[in-house]
């Protein structure tokens, strides 16, 4: 049997790191299995639908190299793809579950729905929810309230005594009586759309699915489902609910360590946010790929190459994960040492760019750059703060500028003699390290520390107590703006 996933998001706000777990899961499952990777978009629910969400989820999962094997713009044998194009399909299968005496056509109008709830609530009633009141309309009062124009509701008939099981490949057997389901839900509203329930089940037997891994909070759903599945005769698909993704809380006053569901309390959410900051989609997809899952207890490193390989189901805990900011830092680190210099500096460009630090054509400068920083930086974005001695230059204190042990005039000294090598250096186009070489043995002829030669320059070039090293300091800045903030220092320690 060939293994049929989808991941069906609603597109009611941007794509979230639990919701991009869900689609990594799948779609490894299915590359792992040799199956299909189904994208459905489920945006029945109209009030909530954001065009703006659906171009987000598609630029994510592009963004992330995840293609899709049947779904919206590919198409597939069992498209439309989309919910709000299936309406006719719902339509058809709801009246089909009438026909078979399994769901029923609910007349009751919101006024008297409303007054069931308060009435509910005032009498404390153990029973909540509908009352199937519609539930035994005789023809006569059917044809009655047909005659009236009421547009009807479709409800399915939840059976009143045992119990519902369903299996979860991770979970096990999960068994509802019957009596604690939602009292005869909505399949079809009265304006023709399905309900989230009914167009779940139609389009994940209709598109052949054979496991549904979905977040463990859709678990409630699940005999409802498994009922609906029963009453059109199909076959049921192997449930597999996913642990949830949670962030970690630190009490300010306690000290005590909460975990709750991911949240923005926690730090970004949506992927938008954090490929804005600069995360690479390489270290998103490993990252997030190990919340709830691992291969064994060593290995940190996959591609998504290997992921498609490697995934299976076996290996997805069953404790709820948890979102580890700081490791998702490191990750990232690590995947930006591992980009080429040449890479690297096209995505920092545009950061720059941004920052009206740098322009397109600085890229050669940008490129000579890369190489110091490499090392330092986990962000993409972190370029910016790095960058912003090009733009925003403060000439510096005299204080600044002699370091620790060394006097006034000993500074001057070294920096006029600092600036001859480095010309020197920068004229016949030697590399970092051998300018780096050239500056040690004028240390060596100065007899003072490496850092009398290094750090005044380096604080002649930026202004700053902190920044990049100096000869990435120097290829970023080019010869003329160097040597003109080199010889500004110079006049301060000359005054
Ligand atoms: N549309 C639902 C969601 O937004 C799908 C849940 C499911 O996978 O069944 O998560
Ligand atoms: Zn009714």
């Amino acid at each position: 049997m060939e293994v049929r996933v989808r991941y069906a998001p609603s597109p009611t706000g941007l794509q979230h790191i639990g919701g991009v777990r869900t689609a990594l899961f799948n779609y490894f499952f299915a590359r792992a299995n040799g199956g299909k990777f189904i994208l459905r978009v489920e945006d029945t629910d109209r009030e909530r639908y954001s065009d703006e969400s659906l171009q987000d989820l598609y630029s994510t999962l592009d963004w992330l190299g995840i293609k899709w094997d049947e779904g919206p713009v590919v198409g597939g044998p069992h498209g439309p793809y989309i919910q709000s194009e299936r309406l006719p399909l719902y339509q058809e299968y709801a009246k089909k579950l009438v026909d078979m005496g399994k769901a029923y056509y609910c007349y009751c109008t919101p006024e008297r729905l409303e007054n069931l709830r308060k009435k509910q609530e005032e009498e404390k009633s153990p029973q909540v929810g509908y009352d199937r009141h519609c539930r035994n309309l005789t023809e006569e009062e059917r044809a009655e309230l047909e005659k009236q124009g009421i547009k009807p509701v479709i409800r399915l008939k939840v059976p009143t005594e045992g119990s519902t099981t369903f299996h979860d490949i991770l979970m096990g057997d999960i068994t509802r009586e019957n009596k604690d389901i939602s009292p005869d839900p909505v399949l079809l509203k009265s304006d023709g759309f399905p309900t989230y329930h009914l167009a779940n089940v139609i389009d994940d037997h209709l598109m052949g699915i054979t496991h549904i891994m979905r977040a463990q909070e859709w678990i409630p759903s699940g005999p409802l489902h498994v009922l609906m599945y029963e009453a059109f005769g199909w076959e049921i698909p192997q449930y597999c609910h996913l642990p949830m993704v949670m962030g970690k809380e630190t009490d300010p006053v306690t000290g005590e360590v909460h975990f709750a569901k991911l949240s923005k309390r926690h730090g970004s959410t949506s992927v938008r946010d954090f490929r804005a900051k600069g995360y690479l989609p390489e270290a998103l997809l490993n990252y997030v790929s190990l919340v709830g899952w691992s291969y064994d207890s060593e290995t940190e490193f996959f591609t998504r190459e290997e992921l498609e390989k490697v995934f299976s189901l076996e290996k997805i805990n069953t404790a709820p994960g948890v979102f580890d900011y700081q490791k998702l830092d490191w990750f990232n680190g690590q995947y930006m040492r591992r980009r080429s210099n040449e890479d690297l500096a096209q995505l920092l460009m545009p950061y720059l760019k941004d920052a009206g630090i740098l322009k397109d054509e600085d890229m050669d400068k940008l490129l000579d750059f890369v190489p110091g920083i490499k090392e330092r930086i986990t962000l993409l974005s972190d370029i910016v703060p790095m960058c912003s001695f090009v733009r925003e230059y403060q000439v510096p204190s005299v204080e600044m500028l002699i370091p620790k042990k060394m006097d006034q005039a000993g500074t001057l000294t070294a920096l006029k003699a600092v600036y001859e090598v480095v010309k020197q250096c920068m004229e016949s186009g030697d590399s970092d390290d051998q300018m780096q070489q050239k500056l040690c043995d004028l240390a060596v002829k100065l007899g003072i520390k490496n850092a009398g030669v290094f750090n005044p320059l380096r604080i002649a070039l930026t202004g700053l107590q902190v920044s990049p090293p100096p000869f990435s300091c120097l290829r970023l800045l080019g010869c003329e703006e160097s040597y003109r903030r080199i010889e500004c220092a110079i006049k301060v320690l000359e005054a």
